[in-house]
């Protein structure tokens, strides 16, 4: 896949995706990352790319020429028009499953706006989808733009090792990940759930998928709703609530004579 990313901080998305786990796969060769400069095309001597909003308020405007400037360059040198993403407040939240989307494509192109955003035109022009990091103002795209890299690269094949697999990742197929524990097995007198000592796969497997289902329940139920469950997925859930339930009846029951 091939990331090219249009900013007026071409170099701080270039140190931040040349890093770890994303930078080690672009040497490999597995990821390409393009970090391209729109000031480069303000067409003027003063290198200017934004100017005061027609109507009034406060703040500046980036103009719609040298964006689309940039992305004609671009897209000439690609030949052809890849899928193009504005980072916005204003666009759909990002989740994993448009991450699992997106990471199919050959080709993306995203714009980071700044100051007050981008002249309306150049995204009516050029712009295929706007995607938001979540209800929240940010002071530019950058930030939200590395988000939406990172996240669609470590899904490209080749770009993650064996051992930094992410199928069994947080939100991966609708549930949450099991805790997960390392060396020492007993840290200040806190201990490794005992199964995952014992060395069998079976057991560990089914500890991890029963406390996926239980981390979701409890920190974002929310997700259980579209979750693809299995049928023994429900009783365990149905178990669980009704061992919540029996928890809350007893400690009712214990206030009350406490009480009398
Ligand atoms: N005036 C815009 C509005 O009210 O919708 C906000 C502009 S914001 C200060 C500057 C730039 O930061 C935006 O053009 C966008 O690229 C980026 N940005 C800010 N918050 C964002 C978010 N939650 N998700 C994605 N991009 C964001």
């Amino acid at each position: 896949m091939r990331i090219d990313l249009l900013t007026l901080f071409p170099e701080m998305c270039e140190t931040v995706m040349a890093e770890s786990i994303i930078g080690r796969a672009r040497r490999k060769g597995a990821l390409q990352v393009c970090c391209h400069q729109f000031r480069d095309f303000s067409g003027n001597k003063h290198n200017r790319v934004d100017d005061t909003i027609f109507g009034g308020g406060m703040g500046m405007l980036l103009m719609a020429e040298p964006i689309a400037a940039c992305l004609d360059d671009l897209f000439e040198q690609l030949g052809k028009k890849p899928h193009t993403i504005y980072m916005s407040p204003q666009g759909k939240t990002l989740t994993q499953q448009r991450v699992k989307e997106l990471a199919q494509e050959e080709n993306l192109v995203i714009l980071c706006g700044h100051y007050e955003g981008v002249d309306e035109r150049v995204l009516e022009a050029y712009v295929d989808e706007e995607i938001s990091l979540g209800d929240f103002v940010l002071t530019g795209g950058e930030l939200p733009a590395l988000a939406l890299a990172d996240s669609v690269s470590r899904l490209v094949p080749g770009v993650l090792s064996a051992e930094e697999c992410f199928e069994e990742e947080s939100h991966y197929n609708g549930l949450l990940e099991y805790p997960q524990y390392t060396r020492p097995a007993v840290w200040r007198g806190r201990e490794v759930p005992p199964v995952l000592l014992t060395g069998h796969h079976a057991n560990i497997r089914k500890w991890r998928h029963e406390q996926s289902l239980l981390r979701t329940a409890v920190k974002r139920p929310d997700l259980l709703e579209k979750a693809p469950l299995t049928s023994s997925d429900r009783e365990f859930l149905q178990q669980l609530q009704e061992t919540v339930q029996e928890g809350r009846e007893q400690d009712s029951v214990r206030e009350k004579e406490k009480d009398a």
